[in-house]
């Protein structure tokens, strides 16, 4: 067994809860640190492969997460001029009975929160990281935007996003490359009619428009049930698509998909869209020293695959299991980097390739995509090589979180 350690979680994301749960029930000291005067969630909906599922069941809150969620089984998309369908993937082909969760992110923080609060794990609040100072023996302290100093603690682990500004201390400005495209987002109540609720539907126009639905169950208990809508937008032109109100917007949003019109009646502000820039990077090593990197810190990309909080709950259970594993923390951490390394790096590689078929101003790649697509759903074993795609499952044999976690984690006694 790895001896006690003091660790420090930066970031209260799925990826830091998710962390903190795992490392306090081995035992160890943990403390989570975050801007905010209290953690929350930011952003709409997202989907949540079996990968991550599955990491939530380990922590126990399989059932919690589940009860707020809602299933979806089928992701479908159609070009709009064409009316040809482009996107057919149907969780069935993995042949588990396993499917996608629409959660919204307030109920996967609030599923993830209350367990952290249940084990009172500390947090200390209202801490903008700003870097580390690794002058102490190697024993890292953490150093807030006022100059204020914690630690020093055996381990960092940053977890504090996509701009992690100790990533940024490290490596620079410029480890994190913003994408021309992002795009709009609104959590609007489930429409009584037009849309599957089990179904992730999106609509094309080439690939310089894109829009999409998905159900992503309730906030909280006792709430309605809700949709995400998003409509792809390049960050260049928000200030544009702002000045010009969202009436026009709302008119050409219906005439490529009539059946949203009662989920566009309840936008009449265009505040209610928020406006998600994207941007990608992946690190060549996830550990440095003392620190370690999970989630969006570690790897951010394009939402398009809908793989960061499942790889963010993946890399959680990595860490703890390669901390679990062996006694020395340098041998630790290079093992967490291993079980960890080819299926970031495959699904990072993936979400750069892809993502420009269904964001970008090219004729030829949503072309080349249509096709593509026919002739992979009609290959033999195209539906599971899809399905498992889809599923985050292409190389996660290399990703044994999922395997080596045979028992579920208990809370311990505090
Ligand atoms: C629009 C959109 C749609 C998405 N859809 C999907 C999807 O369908 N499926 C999917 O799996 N993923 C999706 N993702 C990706 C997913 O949201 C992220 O991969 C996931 O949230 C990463 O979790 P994290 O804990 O690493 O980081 P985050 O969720 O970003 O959490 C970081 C935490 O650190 C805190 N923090 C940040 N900076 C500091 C600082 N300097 N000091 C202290 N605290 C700080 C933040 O307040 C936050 O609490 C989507 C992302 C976006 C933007």
């Amino acid at each position: 067994m790895m001896q006690r350690l003091n660790i420090a979680i930066c970031g209260c994301g799925p990826a830091g809860l998710a962390a903190a749960l795992f490392l306090r029930r081995s035992n160890h000291r943990v403390v989570l640190i975050e801007r905010f005067a209290e953690p929350k969630p930011i952003g709409s909906g997202l989907l949540l492969q079996p990968g991550g599922q599955h990491v939530l069941e380990h922590l126990g809150l399989g059932q919690d997460i589940a009860a707020l969620g809602q299933p979806v089984t089928r992701l479908f998309g159609k070009e709009t001029v064409s009316n040809r369908a482009v996107l057919d993937v149907q969780y069935a082909a993995l042949g588990d009975g396993r499917h996608g969760l629409g959660v919204h992110r307030a109920a996967l923080f609030g599923v993830l929160y209350a367990a952290v609060m249940a084990e009172r794990i500390p947090i200390e609040t209202n801490y903008p990281v700003a870097a580390l100072d690794r002058a102490a023996g190697g024993r890292p302290l953490i150093i807030s935007r006022t100059g204020r100093h914690l630690g020093p603690f055996d381990l960092v682990i940053d977890a504090l996003g996509s701009r992690s500004t100790i990533a940024e201390s490290l490596y620079g400005p410029k480890l994190h490359h913003p994408l021309a495209w992002g795009a709009l987002w609104a959590s609007l109540p489930w429409p009584a009619s037009g849309f599957d609720p089990h179904t992730l539907e999106q609509r094309y126009t080439r690939a310089n428009r894109m829009i999409g639905v998905f159900p992503t169950g309730q906030r909280s208990a006792g709430c309605g049930k809700q949709a995400a809508l998003f409509w792809s937008l390049k960050a260049q032109d928000y200030t544009t698509w702002q000045a010009a109100g969202i009436v026009a917007w709302k008119a050409e949003v219906q005439s490529l998909w009539p059946e949203t019109a009662p989920l566009l009646q309840g936008i009449t502000d265009p505040d209610q869209l928020v406006f998600a820039s994207y941007g990608h990077h992946t690190l060549a090593l996830p550990v440095a020293g003392r620190l370690a990197f999970i989630g969006d810190a570690a790897h951010s990309t394009s939402p398009q695959l809908g793989q960061g909080a499942n790889m963010a709950l993946l890399d959680a259970a990595a860490l703890a299991t390669a901390l679990a594993s062996v006694t020395d923390l340098d041998q630790a951490l290079a093992a967490y980097a291993r079980l960890r390394r080819w299926h970031v790096r495959l699904y990072q590689a993936l979400g750069a390739v892809l993502t420009p078929f269904y964001q970008s101003d090219s004729a030829v790649l949503p072309w080349t995509r249509d096709r593509m697509f026919a002739i992979l759903s009609a290959m033999p074993g195209g539906g599971p090589l899809l399905a498992s795609l889809v599923a985050g499952r292409w190389l996660a044999g290399a990703a044994p979180a999922i395997r080596t976690l045979t028992a579920p984690v208990q809370p311990v006694q505090s």
